[in-house]
């Protein structure tokens, strides 16, 4: 066994480590080499109880009490902390999901720590109102944590994502449970780390890792419990929607995507080339917002496909590990066998196969590694022009017009994001309207910063992630009123 640079893989409680109390442990795979890194603790239900019991004490303990200028400071510290730890971190993001360490040395690890910086600005700033009602009355608004959440993270983005949900929700004062997913547990457990480093209180961020089946469902029937925070498959988001009624949790979902990158005829080609290929290859195509949907103008598409064509079978799978390599391996067995799937039923269902299509290696033959693939001629009813891939496949569409574009692009149960590329200010900013996504980028894709929100339309879920927007996800407004009359 490969040894990681982990130092804790038990669960973090109320600031200790501890076993499952079954004992029982899951390994952790490197899809690069196919090799156990690590065994964590696979938690169930009593490990659920015993962290919200010691989140829940944390909220009426020192944490509860704490100013919100010094909870600031503590989310500030995670920030620079992480920081510091930066190489170290990124190596396990790479090490479990098999991304390049470039992405997640220079991206990831980075955008993860700068989301705590920017909610540590925040804490001291969420506040109430006071309302000119009448009467003689003073009311006004307290903007109140809402207790303990639950944040449930996938494993394409383990830490960033989780970043996402952890740091507002302690800018806001409340306390934290984390479940990673059960392929990428370690970034996880290195932010608990962290948190104990930085003296973050016992009970206010607990690390619980387990399968989503036993874990998962434990937290979001846990009537102690007040808010699921959860990213993932849209199947999922909605069976937890249905167990969490039962409890009347909050939840926010950031779930599936199929998001079109439409190309008009008077786009800059090969920047529109380069944003196709940073749109569906970044992360290998495991990034919800993913522009696996390429729908390019008819009268361009000739020269465009060739072009991209050219572009993607440069791209070649390497090692993770090698600061050279720009493209990865699958995170997981699990995943590579769906992306086979779908490439197959590609083929099967007709569309025409311009690059890649198959499983590759990296010389080793180990690991979970596909060519960069790209199909055209693909008709809208096609499966893989349909359903969430979560891969590094491509579905190029072509349209004769600016409503067709839209229409197609529109033609989907998700809407999480969307890009449009062309020379025109007018159809930037018409198209910009029509899409029904929760991002629209124009003449870029992929970008993200945490000042700005993120989350989707229809059945990509609800709630928003990044910005002050999140800030309202994870407060309560009570109203309180005071008779003035003398
Ligand atoms: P998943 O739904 O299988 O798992 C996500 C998390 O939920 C994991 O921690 C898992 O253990 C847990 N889980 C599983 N079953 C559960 C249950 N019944 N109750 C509670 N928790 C449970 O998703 P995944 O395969 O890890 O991630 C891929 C999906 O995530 C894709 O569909 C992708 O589009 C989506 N995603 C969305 C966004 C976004 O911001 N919208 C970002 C990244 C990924």
């Amino acid at each position: 066994m490969t040894t990681t640079a982990i130092a804790h893989k038990h669960l973090l409680i109320n600031n200790e480590w501890r076993p499952a109390s079954s004992g029982e442990t899951m390994d952790v795979v490197n899809p690069a080499t196919e090799e156990v890194i690590a065994a964590v603790a696979s938690a169930d239900a009593s490990d659920v109880d015993a962290a919200v019991t010691a989140a829940r004490a944390a909220l009426a303990g020192p944490w509860g009490s704490l100013s919100a200028r010094e909870r600031g400071r503590l989310v500030r510290k995670l920030a620079d902390r992480l920081l510091e730890r930066v190489d170290e971190v990124s190596r396990l993001e790479t090490l479990h999901n098999g991304k390049p360490i470039t992405e997640s040395r220079n991206i990831e690890i980075p955008a993860a720590a700068e989301c705590f910086e920017y909610y540590a600005g925040w804490a001291d700033k969420v506040m109430g109102e006071t309302i000119p009602v009448n009467g003689n009355h003073l009311t006004y608004t307290l903007r109140e944590p809402l207790g303990v959440i639950a944040a449930i993270v996938p494993w394409n983005f383990p830490l960033l994502l989780a970043a996402w949900k952890v740091a507002p929700a302690l800018a806001c004062g409340n306390t934290v449970i984390l479940k990673p997913a059960s392929q990428t547990p370690l970034t996880a457990l290195a932010l608990g780390e962290i948190a104990v480093e930085v003296g973050l209180p016992p009970g206010v961020l607990n690390v619980v890792t387990g399968p989503g089946s036993k874990v998962g469902q434990a937290i979001v029937e846990h009537p102690g419990i007040d808010k699921i925070a959860f990213t993932g498959d849209t199947s999922t988001g909605k069976a937890i929607m249905r167990s969490a009624a039962d409890t009347l949790k909050r939840i926010t979902l950031e779930l599936g995507g199929k998001s079109p990158n439409i190309v008009l005829a008077d786009a800059d080609i090969d920047a529109a080339i380069r944003g196709a290929t940073i749109g569906i290859f970044y992360g290998k195509g495991e990034v919800c917002a993913a522009g696996s949907r390429l729908l390019v103008d008819r009268s361009i598409r000739d020269e465009f496909i060739d072009k991209l064509t050219v572009r993607v079978k440069k791209m070649v799978p390497g090692d993770p590990m090698d600061p050279k390599t720009r493209f990865g391996a699958i995170a997981s067995r699990k995943q590579l066998e769906t992306v086979l799937r779908y490439i197959a039923s590609g083929k099967q269902e007709g569309a025409t196969l311009v690059a890649g299509g198959e499983r590759t290696d990296i010389g080793t033959g180990k690991g979970y590694f596909v060519q960069p693939t790209v199909f055209t001629d693909v008709a809208p009813e096609m499966t893989i022009a349909r359903e969430e891939i979560f891969g590094p496949v491509l579905a190029a569409i072509d349209f004769a017009d600016l409503d067709e574009a839209i229409a197609r692009a529109n033609d989907t149960p998700y809407g999480l994001a969307a890009g449009i590329w062309t020379r025109d200010i007018k159809k930037a900013h018409y198209v910009a309207r029509k899409l029904q996504a929760g991002t629209v980028w124009v003449n870029t894709y992929n970008i993200y910063d945490t000042a700005a929100p993120f989350g989707g339309y229809k059945q990509s879920g609800f709630g928003r992630e990044m910005s002050a927007h999140a800030l309202e996800h994870y407060t309560q407004i009570k109203s309180v009123w005071v008779d003035l009359n003398l």
